[in-house]
Parts: C-alpha cells; sequence; structure tokens
C-alpha cells in the first residue's frame, strides 16, 4: 500500500499542506445519522476518513449527524462506536449535531438580521410549485420578502411552539432563477414538534441537512469535509452558508458511494430486511453490516484492506463482493488453524484396524505459519467422512473413494475402498476399506501415490457442533437496480443449517469469534450463539475449489 500512487484526496490534501492551507493542518469527521447500523459504505467512509487524519497526524472527529428526531435512537449511537473501534480507529471528540441547535439557531438569526433568510407561511407543496424546473427559474414566495423584525418574530415563535407542523418553514434569500436547484431558497428550519433523543423535548424546530451539516463542519474547524457524489450539488450551498456567516471555511470533496453485488446498501433498506424477519437482525451473518460481518468472521484488517483496495473514486460503480471474499480468505489462508469437520457424515469402517486400537497422529495447525504450533488427532477403525467424498460409480476424474479406489486420509493413511453397503433407499450407509500400514503421513515408506487426500474424524471422539452455511443473501447481482420490490431477490438459500456437524474436539473449547478453516470447506467463525461444550459455527467464506484439480 506504500507503493500506490496519491488518491485524488491524498492529492488535494498534500496541496494544502503544501499551500500551508489552515497551517497545513489536517481534520476530518466521519457524520453517520444514528438511525441504523453502519454497513459496509460506512467502512470505506471510516478507512477514508480515519486514514486521511492519520496519514498526515491530523484528526477525526466522530459527529452524530442528529438533526432528524423522527427515525433516530441511542441503540445505534452505541453500535456506531463499537463498531469504529471494531475496525480498529480512535476519533479525537464525539460530537453530536445535535450540540449546536442552539448555535446553529444564533446563525439562522444572524441570517435574518442580514436579510438573508425570511419565513415562509407557504405550504409544502406550494413551495414546491414555486420551486421551478432545472430549465425554468422559479418564483418568488409571497413571503421572501417580510421585515427583518417579522421574520425574528416569527422565527421565535417557532422555536417557542406556537405553531404547528408544517404550517412554516424558515428558508434562506438565495436565488430562485439560480440553474442549480438547490440555491432556490432552500430550507433551513422545519417545525416539528417530536422528542429528540437527547435533547428531549426542547425544540420544536430542526435544521435540514444543508443547514446543520456544513456550519456543524465550520464549528468544528473541520479542514477536510468529505461525503459522497449526490451532494456535489450541495457544494455551492455549502460555501454560501460559510461565507454569508463568516465563520471557519471548512471545504467539502465529494467521492463515490461504496456499491457491491449481490447486496443492498440503504439504511432504509436494511432496516426493511431487519423489521420483515428476512434475516435476524442487523448483525446477521447474512447482512453487509459490519456487525453483520464482524459475527460471520470477518476482521478489521481484512475490510480496512478491501477500503485500500478499492480505493476513492469519482464515479458511482459497482465493486464484485468477490473482492471482499477475497481480502478474508487470503489473511485467514494465513492466520487461522486447521481443523477438520464432517458436516456430512457416512461411516467408514478400516477393516484391517484393529478395533479399540486408537493412535494421536501429529496435525500441524496452519502449514502456512509454523508458530502455530500442532496438535494430535485420533485415529480409530471407524470414521466419518463426507458423503460426497465417495461416488459408487465414480466418473473418470474422481480422485477421491469409491468401489476400488485408494485415496489419503489427512495426517494419516492411504485408504483403498473395498466394498460398501446401503439402506433400503439406496443410501450408502457404511463403507469398508483397508488401509495401508507403511502409508503414515510423514513417514510414509508404501511407495503407493494417490491424488486426492480427504478429511475425516473418528466416530467414537468427534464433537458435534452446529453450523451454519451462509451464501449470498441476494440472487441477483444489482437487487436496488431490478425492477420491483427488491426483496423478491433475496436468495432463499442463503443459509443452511447442519445441526449435527462432526468436528475435532478441539472446537468444544472454541470462543464466540474464533476462527478456523475446516479443512476443504472453508473458513469459519465460532458464532455469538456458542455455548460451552455446544459450538455453533459460521462459514465466513468457501475455499476456492481445491478438488477440481
Ligand atoms: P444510507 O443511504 O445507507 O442511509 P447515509 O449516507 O444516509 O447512508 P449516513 O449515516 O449519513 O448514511 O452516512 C455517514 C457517512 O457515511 C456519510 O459521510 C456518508 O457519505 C458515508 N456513506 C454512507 N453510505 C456510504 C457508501 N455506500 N459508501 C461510502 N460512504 C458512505
Ligand atoms: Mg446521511
Ligand atoms: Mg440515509
Amino acid at each position: 500500500s506504500e507503493e500506490r500512487s496519491l488518491n485524488f484526496l491524498e492529492q488535494i490534501v498534500e496541496e494544502d499542506i503544501a499551500k500551508g492551507v489552515n497551517g497545513g493542518r489536517v481534520h476530518t469527521r466521519f457524520p453517520p445519522e444514528p438511525n441504523g447500523y453502519l454497513h459496509i459504505g460506512h467502512a470505506k467512509s471510516i478507512c477514508l476518513n480515519f486514514g486521511l487524519a492519520k496519514k498526515y497526524n491530523g484528526q477525526t472527529n466522530l459527529r452524530f449527524d442528529d438533526t432528524n428526531p423522527v427515525t433516530e435512537d441511542t441503540e445505534y449511537v452505541e453500535s456506531i462506536k463499537e463498531d469504529i473501534k471494531w475496525l480498529g480507529y480512535e476519533w479525537a471528540n464525539e460530537l453530536y449535531a445535535s450540540d449546536y441547535f442552539e448555535q446553529l439557531y444564533q446563525f439562522a438569526v444572524t441570517l435574518i438580521q442580514k436579510g438573508l433568510a425570511y419565513v415562509d407561511d407557504s405550504s409544502a407543496a406550494e413551495i414546491a410549485a414555486m420551486k421551478g424546473t432545472p430549465t425554468e427559474p422559479g418564483k418568488n414566495s409571497p413571503f421572501r420578502d417580510r421585515s427583518v423584525e417579522e421574520n425574528l418574530r416569527l422565527f421565535t415563535e417557532m422555536r417557542e411552539g406556537k405553531h404547528p407542523d408544517g404550517s412554516k418553514v424558515l428558508r434562506a434569500k438565495v436565488d430562485m432563477a439560480s440553474p442549480n436547484m438547490h440555491l432556490r431558497d432552500p430550507l433551513m428550519y422545519r417545525i416539528k414538534h417530536a422528542h429528540h433523543h437527547r435533547t428531549g423535548n426542547a425544540w420544536s424546530i430542526y435544521p435540514m441537512y444543508d443547514f446543520a451539516h456544513g456550519q456543524s463542519d465550520s464549528i468544528e474547524h473541520i479542514t477536510h469535509s468529505i461525503c459522497t457524489l449526490e451532494f456535489v450539488q450541495h457544494r455551492p450551498l455549502y460555501d454560501w452558508f460559510i461565507e454569508q456567516l463568516n465563520i471557519f471555511p471548512s471545504h467539502q470533496y465529494e467521492f463515490a458511494r461504496l456499491n457491491m453485488t449481490y447486496t443492498v446498501m440503504s439504511k432504509r433498506k436494511l432496516l426493511q430486511l431487519v423489521n420483515e424477519g428476512h434475516v435476524t437482525g442487523w448483525d446477521d451473518p447474512r447482512m453487509p453490516t459490519i456487525s453483520g460481518y464482524r459475527r460471520r468472521g470477518y476482521t478489521p484488517s481484512s475490510i480496512r484492506h478491501f477500503a485500500e483496495r478499492i480505493g476513492v473514486q469519482k464515479r458511482d460503480n459497482l465493486i464484485d463482493v468477490g473482492l471482499l471474499e477475497f481480502c478474508i480468505r487470503e489473511e485467514l489462508n494465513k492466520t487461522a488453524n486447521r481443523v477438520m469437520a464432517v458436516l456430512d457424515p457416512v461411516k467408514l469402517v478400516i477393516t484391517n484396524y484393529p478395533e479399540g486400537q486408537t493412535a494421536e497422529l501429529p496435525a500441524e495447525n496452519n502449514p502456512e505459519d509454523e508458530s502455530a504450533g500442532s496438535r494430535t488427532v485420533t485415529f480409530s477403525n471407524t470414521l466419518y467422512i463426507e458423503r460426497e467424498d465417495f461416488m459408487e460409480e465414480p466418473p473418470k476424474k474422481f480422485f477421491r473413494l469409491g468401489p476400488g479406489l485408494a485415496v489419503r486420509l489427512k495426517y494419516a493413511y492411504i485408504i483403498k475402498c473395498d466394498s460398501f453397503e446401503k439402506d433400503a433407499d439406496g443410501n450408502v450407509t457404511t463403507i469398508y476399506c483397508s488401509y495401508i500400514p507403511e502409508s503414515l503421513s510423514g513417514g510414509d515408506t508404501s511407495g503407493l501415490k494417490v491424488k486426492g487426500t480427504i478429511h475425516w474424524v473418528s466416530a467414537a471422539h468427534a464433537a458435534k457442533a452446529e453450523v451454519r452455511l451462509y451464501d449470498r443473501l441476494f440472487s441477483v447481482e444489482n437487487p436496488a437496480a431490478e425492477e420491483g420490490d427488491f426483496k423478491s431477490f433475496i436468495n432463499p438459500n442463503s443459509l443452511e443449517v447442519v445441526k449435527e456437524a462432526y468436528v475435532e474436539p478441539v472446537l468444544l473449547d472454541a470462543k464466540p469469534g474464533d476462527r478456523f478453516q475446516f479443512l476443504r470447506l472453508g473458513y469459519f467463525c465460532a458464532d455469538t450463539d456458542t455455548v460451552p461444550g455446544k459450538p455453533v459455527f459460521n462459514r465466513t467464506v468457501t475455499l476456492k475449489d481445491t478438488w477440481a484439480k
């Protein structure tokens, strides 16, 4: 990452530092609205804002953009803080836009006094009708020329709660003919007799995003205010308020929001999935939320690497979720201990291995990391193997078990299939094999060569575990872009639960969050539902298909 070229935001920051803008100071902010849990798109913004400040010895504020009383909640505030910390970032200050309500109010009064804001009694529909179109100028409101005194009196009354919701708004007096629709006398305040999660019933007016955001940046002396592309058109208004108020000149910069295949990325849609029970909660391992990825087994560094790899663009695009999967796979390949787990067991008996005899066979924990050490696995004459590792009538290049075929048991011996039994329904119930005593892994003198190696557990020694196999939540690449309800594209097979998998008994000690590679099956993470003696594992990501080789 040291060698990559600077992204456009880093270029801007470096130019500002070189020119001594703000004394070379870099101060960013991450401004979530506490109306939902953070998703992977937010993670990109977090990595960007915190990463930029870190790189240039600056600071980042965490500012809750809590100006909309209706949808916000402290549960969300807590989850947002937890997720940012988990990603590995520390904010310089924890701040709330609602703490600026009085200051913002005073800014509004200043604009009224300067003749740059007015109270409008028009209804929302009337205001919309007077707004014009991008090609036609708008019309001035009949209330636009109210006197400063009248505006001050009415605005005070609005604050005091003397007027009902929707009866009046405060608007900036900019330019009803501006080609930029956002400059056609934008709303600054609306009346809302609503309880706010922090300010309670103190306010009956609330500032609009456009009036609150830039002024909050300015109050905090934010140098680089980074937001997503849909705010490009808002930037002239952002600058206008700051100029007219003659306050600290924060600057806004825009980058492309992250969109990812096979998921949706808006809190509103994610909330629907939660509320309508399509998932078990915000932290369901299928959700693209940070808490979902955490529970699924993703690491903070894998998400940071993902954000770094996708970079910062100026054009909207759709990122392949495969890249995120690649990032976690690459990391867990280096760090996760290997164990054996059989998800769909069939019994295998080794007829020439004495019944009741056992052997403790050494098994390295991680071939990618010598320091991970080794464990032993118990071998016996009765094992479970994966049902799909046996075929009654195997095709030519099937390098696993079938009548007459030989395979290596991982960490153990080469075995050869002599016969098998089926039940009345035709299901294979027992596979009979003989083992080659000279073929033990690590000291094989048999001279035999087999192409396949399969995993197994000893039937009498295995522990039981529940295993949850997750797949993509949507069955189309871009559900938000499809016609109709995005929920009709939910993948009906996004979760498969294996109630009784057989696993190495070391997994009985797994604690929530512990990560493993189940040999040949994928990377798994102990779920928060794990209790001592009853482990539950989530499949984080599959391995690349290895047995086709
Ligand atoms: P959503 O549309 O999902 O509700 P939002 O923009 O309304 O997202 P906020 O809580 O306001 O959510 O976002 C906080 C910050 O995260 C903002 O600066 C926003 O630009 C950024 N952000 C939100 N979604 C994305 C995304 N998909 N990619 C990158 N940054 C994002
Ligand atoms: Mg927002
Ligand atoms: Mg939103």
